[in-house]
């Protein structure tokens, strides 16, 4: 028995009739050991997702995205504007996790943890199955006539849909304004804040549309991560597969391999049935149940291979195995395994493999570059410039005048006075004036700070710096700023 199956010529994509309509797809329950599994990694998200917002670390929400005043705060670290970089890091520290997640697990995220997934099954689907029945319910009643049962049932499920989206979306828009400021605002009418209303409206709608509606076709149209399934895994990646060679022959009569698994196992490993004696199996393992495709979120039949839109949910996996295990056969037709031992399954598992090294290797890098970045972030800045489209300098009296700005951006979130200072130098007889020696900034906010440097111009050589100090009163390690000191040189 070959250990593929024909490519399918033609075929249209498993959420598409022939002619171009969607074909929605109404997956049936299914239950076993991985939808165990997904179930408690579910609510273990969402109680996460949901509950983010409302720790408090530092008198500040656990995760705090204050977009109006350009700052945020994690885990009781606050950050602004200028630490946007470090944002850029983390993200791109979570996307490689994800490259190396899916090298060795192909399409786990997208199963067990990608939002998408976590609330579509978690939550949008319980409601719909606990208000219209299980899928040949469904069905049904989607194929019969309009009446009071059908009408009454469509609008109480999507009455839930609208109220559970608008639930989320109030969620998701906490983590930009801080719950006790959402909780005001639900007190208020929309007309005193707009803007936030206008986006928790937009959210609504989304979460609504998507989740009743659009669902898998996100994941097979939009989603680009589905997209990369082919350049981030390998033959040795962890996939959810079909063993052709134990299941072809599908059929319904009583398979050899139920007789004898491992002369099954040898006729199927010598196809033509050389060095046996000559029994070919009728049948193989695949009963033809159809389950798998009824419990697949994405309507497709894992037993053509592996395909795009699969997402690795392995209820495919736990409808089978409990095919199997109602008809008495080993379980694993439908199983995790890599390609490679798909196609001979007496191939050792593989791990380790050059490009999973590699992927070891710079993530390590990039751990190391994010403990510096972190260790390098400070709570304020200073930085001596000089004025946007000022002189570089004045001579006036006899004197050689600069005028410089310091600015001061206090990263954290609360209050703090910051003194400056000239560093004197007995050696330069510079005259600074400091209209404002002290300085309190509200957290997150900054300042642009004007000094003037005077020197007699008989003084004026190359390479004289100014020298200021910057001490934050909350006891931060003070900072020196120097600027080259501009003037006729003779
Ligand atoms: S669930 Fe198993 S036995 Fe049934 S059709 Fe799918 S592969 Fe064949
Ligand atoms: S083929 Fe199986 S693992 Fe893939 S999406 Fe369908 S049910 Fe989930």
């Amino acid at each position: 028995m070959p250990r593929h199956l024909p490519v399918l010529p033609n075929q249209p994509a498993s959420s598409l009739n022939k002619d171009g309509t969607r074909n929605f797809v109404h997956p049936a329950d299914v239950s076993g050991r991985f939808t165990n599994v997904r179930w408690v990694v579910f609510a273990v998200l969402m109680v996460i997702y949901l509950v983010l917002p409302l720790i408090q670390i530092g008198g500040r929400p656990a995760v705090f995205l204050d977009v109006e005043h350009r700052r945020f705060f994690l885990f009781g670290g606050s950050f602004n504007a200028q630490d946007f970089w470090l944002v850029f890091f983390l993200l791109t520290g979570i996307a490689f996790v994800l490259i190396v997640v899916t090298t060795l697990w192909g399409r786990v995220w997208c199963g067990y943890a990608c939002p998408q997934t976590v609330f579509l099954e978690g939550v949008y689907r319980r409601i719909e199955r606990f208000v219209e029945g299980p899928r040949n319910e469904r069905m049904k009643r989607n194929a019969g006539p309009w009446n009071a049962s059908k009408t009454g049932r469509k609008i109480a499920k999507h009455a839930l849909f609208v109220l559970f989206s608008l639930f989320f979306s109030h969620f998701f828009l906490s983590y930009f304004v801080s719950l006790p400021s959402l909780l005001d605002m639900m007190q208020r009418p929309p007309s005193e804040h707009p803007q936030a209303f206008a986006w928790m409206a937009v959210m609504s709608v989304i979460l609504y549309g998507n989740f009743a509606w659009f669902r898998e076709q996100l994941c097979l149209i939009i989603c680009p991560y589905g997209r990369l399934q082919s350049t981030l895994t390998d033959r040795d990646t962890l996939v959810i597969g079909y063993d052709v060679g134990r299941g072809e022959p599908r059929g319904k009569k009583k398979p050899l391999s139920a007789r004898d698994p491992e002369q099954a196992r040898r006729l199927v490993s010598s196809p033509s049935g050389e060095g046996t004696d000559g029994d070919v199996p009728e049948v193989g393992d695949c009963v033809d149940c159809g389950r798998c495709v009824h419990v697949c979120p994405t309507g497709i039949d894992i037993r053509n291979g592996l395909q795009l839109e699969c997402i690795g949910c392995a209820a495919c996996v736990d409808a089978c195995d409990d095919v199997m295990t109602k008809l008495k056969r080993p379980t694993g037709l439908i199983r995790y395994d890599s390609q490679r031992r798909f196609d001979d399954p007496s191939i050792p598992k593989k791990i380790f493999r050059p490009r999973l090294l590699i992927y070891v290797a710079v993530f390590v890098a990039w751990v190391v570059g994010m403990v510096f970045a972190l260790r390098s972030h400070e709570p304020f800045a200073a930085n001596l410039l000089r004025p946007p489209g000022g002189t570089p300098y004045v001579v006036e009296d006899d004197l050689v005048r600069n005028t410089v700005q310091v600015h001061l951006v206090n990263k954290t979130d609360h209050d703090v006075t910051y003194h400056l200072e000239p560093v004197e130098d007995p050696a330069v007889p510079f005259e600074y004036v400091l209209p404002m020696p002290e300085v309190e900034l509200a957290g997150g906010a900054d300042r642009h700070v004007p000094v003037i440097v005077r020197l007699p111009e008989d003084a004026m050589r190359r390479g004289l710096m100014v020298r200021l100090r910057v001490r934050a009163e909350d006891g931060d390690t003070p900072r020196e700023l120097t600027a080259t000191f501009l003037g006729p040189l003779r």
